[in-house]
């Protein structure tokens, strides 16, 4: 079997790649996946050894064959310069903002932000000297009249967190580029897979792969890729701090990873049908999916991406707590949790409205969070229908 070179892989498809990516059979006596590698000291054979810092591996802290097997595959299926993995997605997005910024500089932040975001920006970044401002997420390339002398990122979600705006993230790069100020996007809902971010000028990306990567709600994991501009500040950072993951999950990540576009494909499919299904529902006001039309930025999501995951939000009509908490709890399949990504299907009910600052927030009805699984499509809707029965039961 001829070794295959990251130039060969790069010719075929992202399926393919996904299949080999990171792996180095003939390092390891021909097994397929790279071992888990558990430890903290390298030993050194000798002296010269020791002084010579040829080695590639001197400390665990700074990588083990488990952890970089894991980020030269993501390196390579998010077409990046490097990645590294970090303890867990909001570690992966702290690690992302500290190498982008330094004291007195200014940052904009998307107003539709992953709440946990927002609270590093607020409190530590604060604390050590940077200051946040909010922007509508549907700013595009306006976002040039709130560039400052001392911005130095632009932190992009998209599709936002709970509320769904989709950002022109190319129009978003291109004014960036002009001033020098640094992408970051944190694209865990749409992945490599659905949206090539530094193909479309993103510097610094953030993977949450405890979602859609890791697949099976087992593990916590972050992951941030950089272009060649920025990947030497992204290695200095992430060695000053040590965010590193331990080798057992970074095995399940890379685990995750070969099956991780054949589960987001079905999660689409599924996602979309209950999506549709919702959206016909007397119940529910408005559906919050990018690849439905009736989406305000569905233009955009189709110029844009390859794809949808299977995450989605659905605003109801104006009904009493009781109402919906009679609709939570009479579900069966779908779990009550945070997370999503998994091959289990979640729901949460959420209220983004206090964490506004920049644009308003105002849905006309409660609000609620799918993640759809790897159960069944008509299952999973008759859990949702007998879950409208009970609302309906309570009669309020
Ligand atoms: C969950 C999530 C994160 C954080 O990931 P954790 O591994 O839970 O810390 C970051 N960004 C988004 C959009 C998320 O949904």
């Amino acid at each position: 079997m001829t070794k295959t070179t990251w130039e060969t892989r790069r010719k075929n498809s992202l399926r393919t790649r996904l299949a080999h990516a990171g792996r180095k059979p003939f390092d390891q006596y021909g097994f397929v996946n790279t071992p888990v590698y558990r430890g903290s000291t390298v030993l050194f054979e000798t002296a010269e050894a020791f002084h010579s810092h040829a080695q590639p591996y001197t400390y665990a802290t700074k990588g083990t064959p488990t952890t970089r097997a894991l980020e030269e595959a993501w390196t390579e299926i998010a077409g990046a310069e490097l990645s590294v993995a970090a303890s867990s997605g909001l570690a992966a997005i702290a690690l992302a903002l500290m190498t982008a910024a330094k004291a007195g500089d200014h940052l904009l932040v998307t107003d539709s932000a992953y709440e946990p975001t927002r609270i590093f920006c607020d409190g530590l970044l604060k604390r050590f000297g940077v200051e946040t401002q909010y922007y509508d997420p549907r700013a595009g390339a306006d976002i040039s009249a709130l560039i400052r002398p001392n911005t130095s990122a632009i932190v992009t979600e998209s599709p936002g967190s709970l509320s769904m705006e989709i950002q022109d993230v190319p129009a978003i790069a291109k004014v960036a580029a002009t001033h020098g100020v640094c992408v970051i996007l944190d694209n865990t809902w749409a992945t490599p897979i659905f949206f090539p971010a530094h193909e479309h000028g993103v510097d610094l990306c953030v993977e949450a792969a405890t979602k859609y990567l890791s697949g099976h709600a087992d593990l916590l994991m972050g992951l941030v890729s950089a272009n060649k501009a920025w990947a030497k500040r992204l290695r200095a950072t992430y060695d000053a701090l040590a965010m590193c993951p331990g080798g057992d999950d970074a095995y399940l990540a890379l685990r995750g990873l070969r099956t991780m576009e054949l589960r987001m494909r079905e999660q689409e499919r599924a996602g979309l049908a209950l999506a549709k299904w919702l959206q016909e529902r007397e119940e529910v006001s408005r559906v919050l999916h990018p690849a439905l039309p009736s989406h305000p930025d569905h233009a955009l999501w189709k110029r844009d991406f390859g794809g949808a995951a299977g995450l989605f939000s659905v605003i109801l009509r104006p009904a009493p707590k009781q109402a919906l908490s009679a609709f939570l709890n009479r579900l069966e399949l779908f779990g009550i949790g945070y997370s999503w990504g998994g091959y289990e299907s979640l729901v949460i009910p959420f209220d983004c409205r206090r964490a506004r600052t920049a644009t308003q927030w105002a849905p006309e009805g409660p609000t609620l969070r799918f993640s759809i699984g790897l159960e069944d499509v008509e299952d999973l809707q008759a859990d949702l229908a007998a879950g409208f029965e009970a609302m309906k039961k309570t009669g309020i």
